[in-house]
């Protein structure tokens, strides 16, 4: 079987765990935690990056840092995974999904002032597949609105728009260290901070709502109680598993791209034939390879062309259920406008392997397997 994921591994992951054991830090913010820390700052320009222990946790991190109350609302798309949404519900307010460009399935910008009443109160970008949502007149409308932005670059990690690092061009940033993703430590995440008044409301937020950072740097002599908070820091045995990636962090980049631009020529035909439609990678965002997806004539062809991949041993898989058709969205939310895309271009959407170090014969193999699909 060829897998649909593989977690990425440099082989310094161990060693590096060790050490963070060895030194007697295995609690949160020791050695390795501030070397990602300020890895993330200086690589992408972020004013403030602190460690967190998901994707999920970031997002909720950056949702309660951007103040949202029962009663407020926020514009997401529907086709994204539930932690976005989620985030939103916690705080009380209420996730309104607005729909999505069938080009890069992200957010249609065009499509966003529509949705804003007096109670919205941010938007959430959601970079999907590691491609920048159109962040310009997103932060237009943000700025005309007076709404905070919050990214949700999960996928994003090592991706531009306009030379700017995803995660770094909204209020937050906030990235997925889980180990689907480009980079791991099994469960982990980044919260990026635009605003340096923001950074230390975040450490307190972080830290079970004391002041132990500012404690630990030195600027108070001791630290107490100060304002709301939980406890959103990995241990830095985590972190030492992460380092070991972002140390290597080209070097996976490059390999995954390599992969997805091979998949990308090698389907160029069957694209041109329209028997797929294959992803566009606007001319402003350079991507870091998260995903390569192909979209099929409709819900059924995806079907039939998954259970074919698996017939050969491959293993591909789809996503997203639009989150405001499940359960909770039905409950929690709502969509507003109409659903020209979500639904029908998810539909559509298989994604196939693609890991760090994925052997050219697999790749090979998955290239011809989707080129039988066709011919049969
Ligand atoms: C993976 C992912 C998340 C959640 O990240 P975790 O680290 O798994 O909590 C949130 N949003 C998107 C778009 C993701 O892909």
């Amino acid at each position: 079987m060829i897998p649909f994921n593989v977690p990425p591994f440099t082989g310094k992951e161990l060693a590096y765990v060790k050490q963070a054991v060895d030194n007697h830090k295995i609690c949160g913010d020791g050695p390795f935690t501030k070397k990602c820390h300020a890895w993330i700052k200086d690589r992408f320009g972020a004013p403030g990056a602190l460690l967190t222990t998901s994707g999920t946790t970031a997002l909720e991190m950056a949702t309660i840092l951007s103040g949202l109350q029962k009663g407020d609302e926020v514009i997401l798309p529907s086709f994204t995974f539930s932690s976005t949404a989620t985030a939103v519900v916690l705080t009380g307010a209420t996730p309104v999904f607005s729909d999505i460009r069938p080009d890069t399935m992200n957010l249609d910008e065009s499509r966003i002032e529509d949705a804003i009443t007096d109670k919205t109160k941010a938007i959430m970008a959601v970079h999907y597949a590691g491609v920048a949502c159109d962040m310009d007149p997103i932060l237009d409308i943000a700025a005309r609105h007076g709404l905070k932005v919050i990214e949700d670059a999960a996928q994003g990690v090592m991706s531009t728009y306009k030379g700017r690092a995803l995660g770094t061009i909204g209020d937050f940033g906030c990235f997925s260290f889980h180990e689907t993703k480009n980079y791991s430590m099994g469960e982990g995440g980044a919260l990026l901070i635009k605003d340096p008044e923001n950074i230390e409301k975040a450490e307190i937020l972080r830290e079970k709502g004391t002041n132990r950072s500012v404690f630990l740097r030195g600027q108070v002599d001791k630290y107490t109680w100060v304002d709301y908070g939980s406890s959103y820091l990995p241990s830095d045995m985590n972190a030492a598993y992460l380092w070991a990636q972002l140390e290597m962090a080209d070097q996976i980049n490059e390999n995954r791209l390599a992969t997805w631009n091979y998949y990308h020529e090698s389907f160029k035909d069957l694209a041109k034939e329209g028997r797929l439609v294959l992803p566009t990678i606007p001319e402003n965002c350079v991507h870091n390879a998260h995903m390569y997806y192909v979209k099929l004539k409709d819900l059924e062809e995806r079907t039939a062309f998954i259970s074919y991949l698996k017939s050969r041993g491959i293993l591909s898989v789809f996503h997203y259920v639009p989150l405001h058709s499940a359960p909770a969205g039905l409950r929690f939310g709502r969509f507003h406008g109409e659903d020209r895309y979500t639904t029908s271009e998810s539909n559509r959407l298989a994604r196939l392997p693609l890991y760090y170090n994925m052997d050219r014969k697999d790749t090979d193999a998955v290239i011809e397997a989707v080129h039988d699909f066709f011919r049969q």
